[in-house]
């Protein structure tokens, strides 16, 4: 007898609300044949099956709920060329070859949502390159901030970042908070659902075959084939992908990829959109921008709306108090926002690794994965599509830290939470007396 799945609702979010349409693809029903097939439509999944059509393989995608339904439709749209670590931290612990490799790396994931966005002719998701300011609040982190850029210009040759006084911040953000920062100009903003959905349009006007509220239930050999069971039907191919970071543990088949991540709840809300005086007087450069907090936050401008996002609630479900808080950080750094209602909060699973860095590669000789972005994947999940399909083909691509080998299980996995808890709360503190 067919297992009921019963697929999830979509996140209330900005970008649902204003996304363009996308397409009902078909349920999985009965078995097809694949090269290929790839579990969970992210832009990691939807990115490695575009790259495994262009080398002339086949791909078969297989999502849950919709496309886009994870963090790819629900995530802030900051593009950004970094990791978690810092590229000095790389260098100090492994070297200036490392360094420099994980820098390219970096790049190439800024670039290659250029590339996917002109290729697919994706333009509402309304790219933009117009950087992203570190904005510092106090003269300890914008001393380390400094150190850090100017570390980045002499050894890693980023000479476009660029200083900036309190004052520039203050014209850059139309915010007082804050004591002066880092101007990143290779950064961006994208609309990420829309993106999503220009993916995967595109990829399916190419004949890639999606199948939507199709979950990966059972994954199993015979013959030398993989066997990827669905509520009502099956996907026979020589390798599977397991593109579902983390969102893993929505069924079994893909559970035991949910012990190498720590899912960390990331927020946002976005106001009512702002009377056009004030919308014209904060973040008119039209920027993403960060604190340099340990408890990060970060906002932007978008629709003049702003979007201000950070730290959720723990556990499995959003909590009110959790959006206030993010609300009472915003009107610390915008006070004129004090009376603006909030029109869209929504929140959505971050995958944390214990190196702070993604991994990608082999998990045996017939299934791959990427995962473990640590907030930081709108680009580098659309990137390791391409390696993907690298390893697909059976080259070693040079990912340097990012090698599965390097992914670590979790200890004590059942304590993640109250782990992630305590240090949360370590940095809140640091960050409340301003360490
Ligand atoms: C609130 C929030 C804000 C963020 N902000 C930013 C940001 O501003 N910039 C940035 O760079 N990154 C950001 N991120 C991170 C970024 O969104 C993710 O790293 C990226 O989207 C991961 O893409 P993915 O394709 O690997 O996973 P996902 O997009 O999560 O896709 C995984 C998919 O797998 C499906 N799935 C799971 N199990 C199965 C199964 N068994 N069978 C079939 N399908 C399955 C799920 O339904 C899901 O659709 C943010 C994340 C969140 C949650």
């Amino acid at each position: 007898m067919a297992e009921v799945w019963t697929p999830m609702a979509s996140a209330n979010s900005l970008w649902a609300s204003t996304a363009t349409p996308l397409r009902t693809f078909p349920v999985l029903s009965g078995e097809v044949q694949a090269d290929v097939v790839i579990i969970g439509a992210g832009y990691t999944g939807l990115s490695a099956a575009h790259h495994i059509a262009k080398s002339g393989l086949v791909p078969v995608v297989l999502e849950a709920n919709r496309p886009g339904w994870g963090a790819s439709g629900r995530n802030g749209g900051v593009i950004t060329a970094k990791f978690r670590q810092s590229f000095r931290g790389i260098d100090a612990a492994h070297g200036r070859a490392m360094a420099k490799r994980m820098h390219e790396i970096a790049y190439e994931s800024t670039e290659i949502v250029e590339e996917l966005v002109s290729e697919f002719g994706i333009t509402a998701a309304r790219l933009t390159r117009t950087g992203q300011v570190k904005a510092a609040h106090n003269h300890a982190t914008l001393k380390a901030a400094i150190d850090e850029a100017e570390w980045m210009k002499r050894e890693m040759g980023d000479a476009e970042v660029r200083i900036l006084d309190a004052h520039e911040v203050r014209e850059e953000t139309g915010s007082t908070a804050f004591v002066g920062g880092v101007l990143n100009p290779g950064s961006g903003g994208i609309h990420p659902l829309n993106y999503l959905h220009g993916l995967a349009e595109g990829i399916a006007a190419r004949g890639v075959a999606i199948y939507q509220e199709s979950p990966a239930l059972r994954i199993r050999r015979e013959n030398g084939l993989s066997i990827v069971e669905t509520p009502e039907g099956a996907v026979r191919a020589r390798q599977v992908i397991i593109a579902t970071n983390s969102y893993s543990d929505l069924t079994d088949a893909t559970r035991h990829m949910q012990h190498t991540l720590v899912p960390f709840r990331s927020a946002i809300i976005a106001t009512d959109r702002l009377p056009h005086n004030l919308a014209g007087s904060l973040m008119p450069s039209g920027r993403t921008y960060t604190e340099t907090k340990r408890m990060m936050r970060w906002f932007r401008m978008v629709d003049d709306r702003v979007i201000f996002g950070g730290r959720g609630a723990f556990g499995k479900q959003d909590s009110e108090a959790a959006f206030d808080a993010l609300r009472k950080a915003m009107v610390g750094i915008f006070p004129e926002l004090n009376d603006t209602p909030l029109a869209f909060k929504w929140s959505g699973l971050v995958g944390m690794t214990l190196d702070s860095m993604p991994h990608i590669g082999r998990l045996d000789d017939h299934t791959l994965f990427s995962m473990g972005y640590n907030g930081a994947g709108v680009a580098m999940s659309s990137l390791m599509g391409r390696y993907l399909a690298a390893f697909v083909r059976g080259e070693q691509p040079e990912v340097g830290l990012l090698d599965a080998s390097r992914l670590k299980v979790i200890p004590f996995y059942p304590l993640r939470e109250p782990a992630v808890r305590m240090v949360a709360g370590w940095y809140q503190f640091l960050d409340a007396i301003g360490q």
